[in-house]
């Protein structure tokens, strides 16, 4: 989870804002790529179903805030301070599905101690951010600088689930790009706001600020060897779920963790803007944290998912959303420190 504290040192134009993001146990939600509505017939590559078909309808043809988008070299960099604090995205166990679109992943324990809303500062794996700049006018990129700041000091964003786009060659496969630069792959680390149970209740609540979602990109470089080893865990086993199910998970009790994805240097940098869910119904409530610096996969990592089947036996090869217009909004970049 994320946990936003307003600790709001505020005077003159500078605010401490802390958001802690936490594991927090799993929960299911449908069989969507992370999130579409169940039911939905929407599909990437065939034009009866793709993006440019109705199957991809209402707010993803009409909406103003969609995503993904490609991240300008030169966004506004974030003036105040703010400080991010990322938990564990650590599970001792997980389970893992094929739905037809995307590998979606769960965690299956609490790995130490997670809930409450403040994570320890000395547990494995948290990551202790203190982010500089930040504005803290309106149009914010960040949900707790809407009405969560002031009123609701507990709200916090949960972790939900995680999952993957891909592209059927190297150079393409991420939803969100650098100006021109395409990734291999997208991690999708899938949030909630606190103040709603599930990822349903969230979505229908019509809230703006609903979800969170952390982006990683993943990228094939002869650096990463025979693998990336926080892969390793999924990509050892991805042959368990080949084939896609609505329903049936494959259990695997091994460890994963995300977590060393954030932390790759001392100083990351993290893009912020106000976006959509990239599959149907494309609902405009997600906060996006995309994280600049890409990390090394090997071709042996991002092949094994190539060779998962959708619904209709098909290869799944593509899954990543085109482009949308950015429509004037506004982008953040942020240079996160540690404490
Ligand atoms: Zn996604």
């Amino acid at each position: 989870m994320i946990f936003i504290c307003t600790n709001r040192r505020y005077s003159g134009s500078f605010s401490s804002i802390l958001v802690f993001i936490t594991f927090t146990s799993f929960w299911n939600y449908g069989d969507g790529v992370g999130l579409h509505r169940e039911g939905n017939d929407y599909c990437y590559s065939d034009p009866e179903c793709g993006p440019d078909s109705d199957s991809w309808g209402d707010t993803c043809q009409t909406g103003l805030r969609q995503s993904p988008i490609s991240l300008p070299h030169r966004p506004h960099l974030l003036p105040d301070v703010t400080a991010l604090h990322l938990g564990s995205y650590r599970g001792d166990a997980f389970r893992m599905q094929n739905n037809g679109r995307t590998v979606h992943i769960e965690f299956l324990e609490q790995p130490n101690h997670g809930h409450g809303p403040r994570p320890q500062n000395h547990r494995p794996n948290h990551l202790n951010f203190v982010q500089n700049g930040f504005p803290i006018h309106a149009q914010m990129p960040f949900p707790f600088l809407g009405r969560y700041n002031r009123e609701e000091s507990s709200a916090y964003y949960k972790f939900d689930s995680a999952h993957f786009h891909w592209g059927n060659r190297d150079d393409v496969g991420s939803e969100h790009c650098f100006e021109d630069r395409c990734f291999s792959m997208e991690l999708h680390l899938v949030h909630h706001l606190s103040n709603y149970d599930s990822m349903s209740e969230a979505l229908e609540s019509g809230d703006s600020n609903a979800l969170a979602v952390i982006a990683v990109m993943l990228d094939v470089t002869p650096a990463a060897g025979h693998g990336n080893p926080v892969l390793a865990p999924i990509v050892n086993n991805i042959f368990q779920i080949e084939e896609s199910s609505h329903d049936e998970h494959v259990y695997i009790n091994q460890p994963l963790d995300f977590s060393p994805l954030l932390a790759t240097t001392s100083k990351p940098f993290v893009y912020s803007y106000k976006g959509s869910l990239t599959t149907p119904d494309c609902d405009e409530q997600v906060n996006w944290f995309v994280f600049k610096k890409p990390i090394a996969i090997s071709h042996r990592d991002v092949h094994a998912f190539r060779f998962l089947r959708d619904s209709k036996g098909n290869l799944l090869r593509e899954n990543h959303r085109p482009i949308q217009n950015r429509n004037g909004r506004a982008i953040f970049l942020s240079a996160v420190k540690p404490i």
